[in-house]
This record gives structure tokens, C-alpha cells and sequence, in this order.
């Protein structure tokens, strides 16, 4: 009888740990979020700040009120399918994963991401600082205060969305490909948070070594993407050329190629 209480006052506890978490989650997923509360000691999981396609963020707060962000990826798409293959393709850390199933699949994001958040920490980019991978779930530094999430540079203030943040935003490219030597890949005003004034560089999942055959292109992309970002808010903006002049990354001549081969 008493062990019958115990483990009903068990299950009210894990209920709890759990309430405010949407229910379109997997078993699967709430046993690893489980696990992590105990590594962590999380006491809550709260509503989604995001919902993207292929993953959401929640917030987490643990028992002496330290905030985490926890990334879960939960679906996979066709298109993401082929997204991980061609980032990962030619890319020598993941060579050898297998991607037979769409679980394991998530979990190779989840990883990758993680691994990406450690390197850019490492080189001393403006990143959140990542926790730990299980799985399909990614903890890291939470970017705000008590839970509340710091805008994207999409969503400031006309007025915050100055020269001096733009610069900030360059030397972080800069600080990415010249010592952490990867590429973003999806960099935008939608993957950057704004928090104290400086830019916080998230979502790197998809970034690719400095070798990878499309990191030019990827690199001038997302220069691209910010220049045109900082030119609508009536910031003066560099030329791409001459950002990509500081960086270190091999700059293939076209012309040089073509007559080599002939
Ligand atoms: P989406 O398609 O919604 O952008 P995504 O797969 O691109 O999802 P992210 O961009 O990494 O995932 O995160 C989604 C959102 O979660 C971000 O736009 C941001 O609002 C929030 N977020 C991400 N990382 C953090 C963090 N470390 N701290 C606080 N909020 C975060
Ligand atoms: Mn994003």
C-alpha cells in the first residue's frame, strides 16, 4: 500500500516536472528530458518560446534558479533529410555516421549542433554556451532573464539597430571563419539574439568547415544577408569584398581553375 503511495506521489512529481511542456512530445523524448532534470537538476520545463519546423526551444529552470535553454528536434522532413546530407557530406567530423532512420537522423542534428556550439565557444564566439547533447535534445545558456528571452535582431527597435551592432555582428563572422574556421550557413537577422546590447550568434546546426566545398558560397550568403538586413535599417554597411578580404578562407579563382584544366 505504501509502496503503491510512493510511486502514484512519483508519478505526480514527474507530472509536474513536465506540466507547462506541450503534450505533442514523444515518450521518448520526455524520458531524456527526465534524465537530463536529474544530471541538471532542473526542477521545471516551461512553454515553447519558438516552434519551428524541425525543432522547439523551451525554457528550463533548475532548483537554485539557474535558466537553461533546452533545443529539442523533433521532426524530420524530407527536406531536412536532405539538408543533413549535403552539410555533412564532405564534412570529415560526421563521416562514418550512418543515417539509416529518421531518429538517428535527429539525434546526428542534435550532435552536430552541439558540436558546432562548442567549437564557436571555444574560438570565443558570442554563442550560447552549450551543456549537453542526449539524444534529440541540446541544453545550453539560456540568452535573457528570468526566462524571458532576448529579442532576435529582427524584432529590435529601429533605434537599437546601430553601426556599432553591425560591427559587433562582422567580428563575429570574423572571429567564426578566422578561429573557430566554420561558416554559419544560415545566418540572418533571424538567427542572431540581442542581449545587452551584443549579438548573440544562435542556431548552428547547419554550419560547415572553412573546407567545405560550399563554404564560400554559404559565407558570402550570409554576409549578404546581414548587409541587406543593416542597409533596410539605414546603417552603412561594408563592402562584401572587403569583409571577406580579413577572412581566411580559400578563395577559389574561377579563371585560375578553368585554365589549369585546359
Ligand atoms: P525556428 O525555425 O523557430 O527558428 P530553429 O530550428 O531555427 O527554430 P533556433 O533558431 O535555434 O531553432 O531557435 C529557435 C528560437 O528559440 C530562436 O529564434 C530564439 O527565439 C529561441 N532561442 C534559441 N536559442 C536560445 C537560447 N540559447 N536562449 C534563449 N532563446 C533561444
Ligand atoms: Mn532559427
Amino acid at each position: 500500500m505504501i509502496e503503491k503511495k510512493r510511486k502514484e506521489e512519483k508519478r505526480i512529481k514527474d507530472e509536474d516536472l513536465f506540466k507547462v511542456v506541450d503534450s505533442t512530445l514523444d515518450s521518448r523524448t520526455y524520458y531524456v528530458l527526465f534524465q537530463i532534470s536529474r544530471r541538471l537538476n532542473i526542477k521545471n520545463y516551461y512553454g515553447a518560446i519558438s516552434s519551428g519546423k524541425e525543432a522547439k526551444v523551451y525554457p528550463a529552470l533548475t532548483k537554485d534558479g539557474k535558466w537553461y535553454a533546452v533545443k529539442i528536434y523533433y521532426v524530420s522532413t524530407a527536406a531536412s533529410k536532405r539538408a543533413l546530407e549535403r552539410y555533412t557530406l564532405g564534412d570529415p567530423r560526421f563521416e562514418g555516421i550512418k543515417i539509416s532512420n529518421t531518429l538517428q537522423l535527429i539525434e546526428v542534428w542534435a550532435k552536430k549542433e552541439f558540436k558546432n556550439l562548442k567549437r564557436l565557444w571555444n574560438a570565443g564566439v558570442r554563442v550560447p554556451e552549450p551543456i549537453l547533447v542526449v539524444k534529440n535534445v541540446l541544453v545550453m545558456q539560456f540568452i535573457g532573464e528570468n526566462g524571458i528571452r532576448a529579442p532576435l535582431l529582427k524584432e529590435l527597435p529601429r533605434e537599437e539597430v546601430t553601426e556599432e551592432l553591425y560591427k559587433e555582428v562582422i567580428n563575429q563572422i570574423e572571429l567564426m571563419v578566422n578561429k573557430a574556421e566554420l561558416v554559419h550557413g544560415d545566418l540572418s537577422e533571424y538567427n542572431i539574439m540581442v542581449f545587452d546590447g551584443l549579438p548573440y550568434i544562435i542556431d548552428v546546426s547547419q554550419a560547415v568547415d572553412i573546407d567545405h566545398p560550399n563554404a564560400l558560397d554559404l559565407l558570402i550568403r550570409d554576409i549578404n544577408n546581414i548587409n541587406e538586413f543593416f542597409k533596410d535599417n539605414s546603417v552603412e554597411v561594408m563592402d562584401v569584398d572587403k569583409i571577406l578580404s580579413t577572412l581566411k578562407i580559400k578563395r577559389v579563382d574561377k579563371n585560375d581553375v578553368h585554365n589549369s584544366s585546359g
